[in-house]
């Protein structure tokens, strides 16, 4: 059996979607092979903050809504949880669709709260994280993640959506804690990940997102769901497909760095619909860092990446850029914004979090010189 199952699913029809999840977890063993009757199951959705579904920024509702009936069916106790950065997880969860699959299916929609210590995994890096408590009493974890690219980690997918099990703004925190270098944040993300350790993850690449991710690029349809035990190897194979370069990755420079087995890719990882040969073609990549030339010297890391700046003819003044900056970089006044790049540590949390795409990123001469070579 391959280690990632590629199915093709063009639309968000719900029997159609129905139909992918179940043949996803049959593939697998049946939904009875992860989930027995009496179980708690966490079902670990994207809600990064708030939006309408049709911007693509979260885990589409359908999706949520089938694994969550075949929780049930297996006899199952689901619930869809996650924490977003800086929204009310209420009114977010209300508007990514995420509330109304839990009233229809008399299910609990809650926020991840409560930090509790996560056990470290073998080899960790970081010996002491937090994660919601939530995360840790479920019985089984099921990840819905969301497949989009990302300006500061380059994509989004199965590991990355892991993040979201720390609590609120613990999650700011951690990119103040560990700052300019991406592969070092990359490696907190494996930490959480190996700790977490879903017990199955399935991607919604539907429609997902490509350009300025994740939350202010534009959808598009790579028309797969992808369904894996181990998200690893799916997330280091998706980067090949859309064209990217792995040593562009930090999750995967990470993984490479521990000598992790997920880093030896082979095609018959790969089952179902969509070869690892397929190409999506005109995906647009983020290029705001070039990981790959230089060693990680903070001083050149600033220099090699790029900066956010503000557009104030889209600013709405609402602040919310200011609040998430764990750097103390970013002030705002009367719709205007004042960075101190000095300070800044190019998290993007400000791009990410603001609803009206009114932070964009500028190339530095440096990085667009070396993107140029590539
Ligand atoms: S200004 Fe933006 S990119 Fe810079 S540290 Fe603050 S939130 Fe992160
Ligand atoms: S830049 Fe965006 S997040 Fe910041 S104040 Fe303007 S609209 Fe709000």
């Amino acid at each position: 059996m391959g280690k990632v199952l590629f199915i093709r699913q063009q639309t968000y029809n719900q029997p159609e979607i129905d139909s992918s999840i179940l043949r996803a977890f049959d593939h697998f063993g049946g939904i009875t092979h992860f989930v027995s009757r009496g179980e708690k199951v966490l079902l670990k959705v994207n809600l990064v903050s708030g939006h309408d579904v049709t911007r693509r920024v979260t885990t589409d509702p359908s999706i949520v809504r089938a694994v969550a009936k075949l929780v049930l069916e297996a006899g199952g106790t689901p619930f869809i949880a996650d924490s977003p950065g800086i929204d009310s997880f209420k009114s977010a969860a209300e508007k990514a669709g995420f509330m109304a699959v839990a009233r229809e299916l008399r299910i609990e929609c809650r926020e991840l709260t409560d930090p509790v210590d996560l056990p470290a995994s073998e080899g960790a890096d970081f010996k002491r994280i937090q994660v919601s408590r939530q995360v840790i009493e479920a019985d089984k974890i099921i990840s819905l993640a969301k497949l989009k690219t990302h300006g500061q980690m380059y994509l989004t997918m199965g590991v990355k959506n892991l993040f979201g099990t720390i609590p609120g703004r613990l999650k700011a925190g951690w990119h103040y804690n560990v700052g300019l270098n991406r592969e070092r944040f990359a490696s907190l993300l494996l930490d959480i990940y190996l700790g977490v350790r879903p017990d199955f993850t399935i991607l919604d690449g539907v429609i997902g997102m490509h350009g300025d991710g994740p939350t202010s690029g534009d959808p598009y349809e790579f028309g797969i769901i992808g369904a894996c035990v181990d998200a690893l190897t799916m997330d280091f194979h998706f980067c090949n497909m859309l064209g990217g370069k792995l040593e562009d990755y930090p999750l995967y420079m990470a993984a490479k760095k521990r000598d992790m087995p997920q880093c030896t890719l082979s095609p018959s990882d790969i089952e179902g619909d969509i070869p690892a040969s397929h190409v999506f073609p005109g995906v647009k990549l983020p290029k705001t860092r070039s990981m790959r030339l230089l060693p990680h010297i903070p001083f050149l890391d600033r220099l090699m990446t790029s900066k956010p700046v503000h557009i104030p003819e889209r600013c709405i003044g609402c602040g919310r850029c200011a609040a998430v900056c764990a750097a103390g970089a970013l002030r705002h006044e009367n719709k205007r914004l004042y960075f101190d790049y000095g300070k800044c540590i190019r998290c993007y949390c400000c791009h990410e979090m603001c609803p009206v795409k009114a932070i964009e990123f500028r190339e530095s001469r440096l990085v667009k010189f070396v993107n140029m070579l590539r």
